[in-house]
């Protein structure tokens, strides 16, 4: 195979996409190189689930039986109003997909399967991009600048990537009308592998069980037009919760003081990311940077597993080829995200309905592999010139 021209790939963001290309570049033979913004692994995280084919991925990683230890073995969960009273059952079969995984333990997974192959630059960014025909030139915020043949952004819904390549973020991200935090805490009401779930109008706060029950996360969600804040500033997003949540009952009061203390803390819109095209020259998007279809359609994991897939295989098929190789990963992945995209809308649509009854309920789990199944995506026999 001949590629030369492209043999060296710098990646940005070692989320979940970023880390899956790693692994199927090395494997076809190119030297991956990726920069992470945050100073080590993430090790919190909500739950995230795969669905279909990405499984298939996993496997044909060696990974499939590692993620399975890993499942949080989740139950059923139980809906209850504002004094703390289960009212209905909420299937798991409903929100915890084919496996479930804590997306801290998904990352650590992906992170030890690449790390031997992979130069892994922890704390950085990139600043700047300049293209010619032979390369890009890049430049970090603290490395010394370097070249590479071809760049990924696989950097997350808000892509410094993407913003350098293709114009600000105001473009391409379209906000859903909820926003979620998310932490970590202590398993202080004794679950075990379940959740509780409490809604209000146009607001939604429970608390899972992770870990074998030793440790707990707790979500608050709310529906809002876009706000403006500063995505860095995390004492303003707690306030931001605190302010929406202030007087609500069941556990409300004591979440928001363990939010309050929290460590691992996550905030952001709910959101999704639409562009015409992927790629511009030799820099290409991947996974929520390119097509984020937003957490309420449940996919935005296996879209990153199985687009990493097919963006290095593409790349190994066409010997480099990095225009044919981008054309062809694209055209494979659209129909797929398209779909995907029309869940995360339908999903969050319906995301603030009132309360449901157990007889709704029961009847989403009995329907679940048919409203959550989408097209299956195909997934060629790339052949790898290592072995996993
Ligand atoms: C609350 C919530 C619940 C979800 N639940 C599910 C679910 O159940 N099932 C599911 O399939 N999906 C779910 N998702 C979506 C899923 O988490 C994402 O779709 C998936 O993680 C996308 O992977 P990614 O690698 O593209 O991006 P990310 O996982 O976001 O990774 C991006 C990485 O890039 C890094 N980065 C950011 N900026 C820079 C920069 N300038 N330089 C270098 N690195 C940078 C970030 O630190 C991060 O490590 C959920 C998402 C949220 C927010």
């Amino acid at each position: 195979m001949n590629k030369t021209q492209n043999q060296t790939v710098l990646i940005s963001g070692a989320g979940v996409a970023g880390p899956a290309l790693a692994y199927w570049l090395h494997r076809h033979g190119f030297t991956p190189t990726i920069v992470e913004r945050a100073p080590h692994l993430r090790d919190g995280g909500y739950a995230v689930d795969f669905r279909g084919e990405a499984l298939d991925v996993l496997d044909r990683m060696g990974l499939l039986q590692h993620i399975e230890a890993l499942d949080t073995q989740m139950g059923d969960a139980a809906m209850v109003d504002a004094d703390g009273r289960p009212y209905a059952t909420l299937p798991a079969a409903i929100f915890a997909g084919d496996l479930e995984v804590l997306k801290g333990d998904l990352t650590r997974l992906l992170y030890e399967a690449t790390r031997e192959n992979t130069e892994y630059l922890f704390g950085d960014s990139i600043a700047g991009l300049h293209q010619d025909e032979n390369g890009v030139h890049v430049t970090f915020e603290h490395a010394a600048p370097r070249r590479f043949d071809l760049v990924v952004g696989a950097d997350g819904l808000h892509s410094r990537t993407r913003a350098l390549a293709f114009g600000p973020e105001e473009q391409y991200v379209r906000h859903l009308g909820i926003y979620t935090a998310i932490f970590n805490l202590d398993n202080y009401l004794a679950l075990k592998n379940t959740g509780h779930l409490y809604a209000a109008p146009g607001k939604a706060a429970n608390i899972f069980t992770a870990r074998d029950n030793t440790e707990a996360r707790a979500a608050f969600h709310f529906a809002a037009d876009h706000l403006e804040y500063d995505h860095r500033d995390t004492a303003a997003h707690k306030q931001i919760i605190a302010d929406r949540f202030a007087g609500e009952g069941w556990e409300v009061p004591r979440l928001l003081k363990k939010m309050d203390a929290a460590q691992e803390f996550f905030f952001d819109s709910n959101a999704q990311v639409e562009m015409e095209s992927w790629s511009a020259g030799r820099v290409v998007l991947l996974g929520d940077a390119g097509y984020c279809s937003g957490p309420t359609s449940g996919r935005g994991t296996s879209q990153a597993l199985i687009g990493a897939y097919l963006l290095a295989g593409e790349l190994a098929a066409r010997e480099g080829d990095h225009t044919a190789a981008f054309a062809a990963y694209e055209q494979q992945m659209r129909p797929y995200v398209a779909e995907h995209q029309a869940l995360g809308r339908e999903g969050a649509e319906r995301f603030f309905l009132p309360a449901p009854t157990q007889q709704v309920l029961d009847m989403l789990a009995a329907n679940a592999p048919e409203n959550t199944r989408t097209k299956p995506v195909h997934l060629p026999d790339y052949t790898p010139a290592t072995a996993a």
